[in-house]
């Protein structure tokens, strides 16, 4: 039928739920301290001593790949177990020292 209009087109333009989580989202990035590779000295969030994190360091994909590439440039490179010696190339998670509350997570 022409000229037939279905209402339902219409309404749903807005879509209010995708903004909240937007604004939620933007929020929790506001508050997160910003945390480096090494300890830092804040106010913490969640128990609101001012403390400087312990920080723990985990491998990850970048770990991984900077070994792998050691390995692939320097046959049998033996190089290549420093990285997993070495903290350079791994993630960084900072925690409070007084109520272990996480803080936030460097990756190097
Ligand atoms: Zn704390």
């Amino acid at each position: 039928m022409d000229g037939f209009m279905n209402p339902q087109k219409n309404i749903g333009l807005k879509q209010p739920d995708k903004q909240w989580s937007f604004v939620e989202s933007a929020l929790v990035a506001r508050h997160a301290p910003e945390v480096g590779p090494h300890p830092i000295h804040i106010k913490c969030p969640s128990c609101g001593k001012s403390i400087t994190t312990r920080v723990e360091a985990e491998t990850y994909s970048k770990t991984h790949f900077c070994a792998a590439a050691l390995v692939m440039t320097i046959v049998c490179c033996p190089l290549a177990c420093l990285v997993y010696l070495l903290d350079t190339w791994k993630r960084k998670h900072h925690y409070c020292t007084n109520c272990k509350n996480y803080l936030g997570t460097y990756d190097g």
